[in-house]
């Protein structure tokens, strides 16, 4: 089994009738993005950043970002999508003290921390842009609810061009600018967030967590934390045809993109990239290439068509062995 899979390395992942699903990793550090590349990633899907400040005892300097950064483009040159700090929450910062709050989750945290401290995100957005002269790189944008936060940031954005221009210094004048859909209200408003944004990513884990109001870590309550409920799959549904009809691409980067199972079903939706921990890259190729659009988009109508999550998942296993 492990050496079929293996054959999947240096393939990309098409569908039994050839639509090509992009197939990248999520990392957090340069030895994860080794391991996507061995398995056969072409891409990084999600680079979460906030790990170089949780394991600091500064706000990292420009440069110290700049050379985090730029090893991780220099391993895979083909695509970097690099999301900007998602810190607060439960992510905290050592050095740092957050101010206290009743719902973290509801808090200060993600882009309303980088706007409410824009000379923090402004040495992170330079040290991206300067990144983006070793490989493609996309800036990707964490926790929008709102149009404002977005032409906020590209105004920052906008600004360390100018400085680095001035400056001289080397970066992609061109690059692409997104946002993860991961709270209710911007999956729900997509239509109006995709005419501001060159993409959307999709961050299943908080658009669960918010949607059915259950915390992602809570072990009381993670029965309710249901990513097949319909609200879900109408969330995802809704910012997949808002980006189609923008003609911006949309990926998933939460854990159901690299559930096999549910990748099945991102793909009948539409979805051109799924990003997922590098282990899980060779299976979820393997599982799409069984299928054809057809068949994967007939699956997707009959979940939609199903009144709770548990039906919803019942069907989809049923779906599966019809083929
Ligand atoms: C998500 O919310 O789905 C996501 C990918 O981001 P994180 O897990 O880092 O919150
Ligand atoms: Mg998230």
């Amino acid at each position: 089994e492990k050496i079929r899979l293996s054959t999947y390395k240096n393939k990309k992942c098409l569908t039994k009738d050839g639509r090509e699903i992009k197939i990248f990793g999520n990392v957090g550090s340069r030895e994860e993005a080794l391991l996507v590349k061995e398995n056969g990633g072409f891409g990084i899907g999600l680079l979460r950043t906030e790990l170089i400040y949780m394991n600091s005892d500064h706000f990292p300097t420009e440069e110290e970002q700049f050379k985090y950064y730029s090893e991780i483009v220099k391993i895979i040159p083909n695509e970097v999508i690099i999301r900007t700090l998602d810190i607060g929450g439960d992510k905290m910062l050592p050095y740092y003290k957050f101010p206290e709050e009743m719902n973290p989750f509801l808090g200060l945290r993600a882009i309303r921390f980088c706007l409410q401290n824009k000379e923090i995100f402004k040495t992170q957005l330079r040290a991206i842009l300067r990144s983006s002269a070793f490989g493609k790189v996309k800036i990707m944008l964490p926790m929008v609810s709102n149009l404002e936060e977005i032409l906020e940031s590209k105004k920052l954005i906008e600004e360390c061009k100018s400085e680095l221009k001035q400056e001289a210094i080397d970066f992609d004048e061109n690059i692409e600018v997104g946002i993860m859909i991961e709270i209710p209200a911007a999956a729900i408003s997509s239509d109006i967030l995709a005419k501001e944004v060159d993409f959307f990513s999709i961050g299943t884990n908080d658009l669960i967590q918010y949607s059915c109001a259950v915390d992602r870590m809570n072990k009381n309550v993670s029965y309710l934390y249901e990513p097949y409920h319909p609200s879900i799959l109408r969330l995802i549904k809704m910012t997949v045809e808002s980006a189609k009809k923008n003609h911006i691409e949309v990926g998933v980067c939460g854990e159901t993109a690299g559930d096999p199972d549910y990748a099945m079903i991102l793909t009948g939706m539409g979805i051109d990239e799924l990003s997922m921990s590098a282990a899980m890259i060779p299976i979820v190729k393997d599982r799409i290439a069984q299928y054809s659009m057809e068949e994967l988009s007939k699956i997707k109508d009959t979940l939609m068509q199903q009144k709770d999550a548990k039906s919803a998942y019942q069907a989809l296993i049923g779906g599966k062995n019809v083929n």
